[in-house]
């Protein structure tokens, strides 16, 4: 956590301190004054609905050290520190990389159009094994999110894991700009924000800024079943190695397969090492991610033993894959967090596999696809009717084209359900679900489907 005098502080933001003693000290940051702690110094954002300037006297009353603002605020008390600068955002980011830089540990960078999140977390429980680990909380992986990982850095840590996110070119270089990444992870390249970046050699290019960011003295751990992650490889300065379950990977997953519905066995073959995995978690595509995680720990030197003990401890974030007992004795598949075709796709396939008598999916709106958004609706349809999946509710505008497409596949039309919103959605569930039932949920976050998910949780 950052410990520092406000005269460093304002120093390192070109700011003006306005009161205070400069040689006083805050402990952290905060950038919402309704959970500051005191000693933090708190950082008034402009914002689109609220402005953060409204609350810095309340975030200073709570105990908050000092503030940095981007105007003078009304009666703030004198006695603590207020720094101006020009802009309060920029001031918050060289903050966070000046933090950064008092640390000399491997900073990995995942990035990638699937599995981010995922695999942060995977390489985190890897990493662990060797030393405090700091990653991302959730899913805090932009301009303002990554900073504030950053400033919880402390000497006791040994390593980091940032996600990064991106909606369009430049966002990525100016997150390493901030993180300095050592290491750098891309678990696939496909067409998640389409819509703002118009083709998927612009996202790859994207992409591909994490990179370029790496030093000579770095590597990147690359998917190498991507196409397009392996044409990406040249702009790394430092070593790569590639994963993959093809003989021509580094990091090579052999003798994959599921462990009756509670997660994935398989083989690692690092060079002549050889070692059995497990992750308490189902699907191919995660097995693609854990291997993500071998990597960066093979890389920084763990043994495959240990890299192992760490896997076998993953936790996964909330509404990925999360299952639970539902009404009627069914179970339920929480995958709400998110989706566009490959990551439906895969979840299709773990629905599959935990059948026991009926399969049924529940998949809403893909959105930002853009000009791909027809296609890539169609083709989840016909992964569902070719999966042989027994019923499909489909919820809202985008997703009847799913419907469609599974309708043109063969799927008989009675077992098809076209809904306008979530309740209609669960509606027609609590009528149809049988004990025995799986049901998968899935759709973009703005479809919010953990509404359907909730309400049928067992009570
Ligand atoms: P976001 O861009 O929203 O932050 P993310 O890249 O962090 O997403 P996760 O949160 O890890 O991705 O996973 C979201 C969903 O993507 C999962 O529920 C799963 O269905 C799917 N997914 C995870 N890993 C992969 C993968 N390697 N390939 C395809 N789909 C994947
Ligand atoms: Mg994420």
């Amino acid at each position: 956590m950052i410990l520092m005098t406000f005269e460093e502080a304002y120093r390192v933001m070109r700011g003006k301190l306005l009161s205070g003693d400069p040689a006083a000290q805050f402990r952290g940051v905060s950038i919402d004054s309704r959970q500051i702690k005191p000693g933090e110094l708190f950082f008034a954002f402009p914002g689109q609905r609220v402005d953060g300037h409204q609350f810095v006297v309340e975030a200073l009353g709570k105990g908050a050290a000092g503030a940095v603002v981007m105007r003078k605020v009304h009666r703030w008390p004198q006695d603590k520190a207020l720094i101006l600068v020009d802009d309060t955002l920029k001031a918050f980011q060289s903050l966070s990389r000046y933090h950064r830089r008092q640390f000399e540990i491997p900073v990995i960078g995942v990035t990638g159009s699937n599995g981010k999140t995922t695999t942060k977390d995977m390489i985190a429980s890897v990493l662990a094994e060797s030393g405090p680990t700091l990653k991302n909380s959730a899913n805090f992986n932009n301009e303002i999110g990554l900073p504030l990982t950053i400033f919880h850095l402390s000497y006791s840590h040994k390593a980091t894991v940032l996600e990064m996110a991106m909606r369009g070119r430049g966002e990525i270089a100016e997150l390493c700009y901030i993180a300095q990444p050592t290491g750098a992870v891309i678990t696939n390249i496909g067409p998640a924000h389409y819509e703002l970046l118009g083709s998927l050699e612009n996202i790859a290019r994207a992409k591909g800024e994490l990179l370029e960011a790496i030093p000579p003295t770095g590597f990147a751990v690359l998917n190498g079943e991507d196409q397009w992650c392996i044409r990406l490889a040249s702009r790394c300065r430092g070593k790569v190695l590639f994963y993959g379950r093809g003989d021509n990977a580094d990091i090579r997953a052999l003798d994959v397969r599921p462990v009756t519905g509670e997660g994935m066995a398989f083989t690692v073959r690092v060079g002549t090492d050889k070692e059995s995995m497990f992750i308490p978690v189902l699907g191919e595509h995660n097995v693609l991610n854990a291997l993500a995680a071998v990597g960066v720990g093979y890389q920084l030197g763990m043994s495959l033993q240990a890299i192992a003990r760490g896997l076998k401890k993953v936790r996964l974030s909330p509404m990925r894959l999360e299952k639970f007992k539902g009404i009627n004795d069914t179970m339920i598949i929480n995958d709400a967090y998110n989706a566009n075709p490959a990551s439906t796709k895969a979840s299709l396939k773990v629905l599959q596999h935990l059948r026991k008598t009926r399969a049924i999916a529940v998949l809403g709106n893909m959105l930002e696809l853009g000009p791909l958004a027809e296609q890539g609706h169609r083709e989840v349809g016909e992964t569902v009717a070719d999966l042989g999946i027994d019923y499909l509710f489909t919820v809202g505008d985008l997703a009847e084209k799913i419907a469609r497409g599974a309708l043109e596949r063969g799927m008989p039309e009675e077992k098809i359900r076209v809904c306008r919103d979530n309740q209609e959605a669960w509606q027609g569930l609590q009528q149809l679900l049988r004990p025995g039932d799986v049901v998968l949920i899935k759709g973009s976050r703005g479809m919010k489907m953990e509404e359907i998910a909730d309400r049928l949780r067992a009570e």
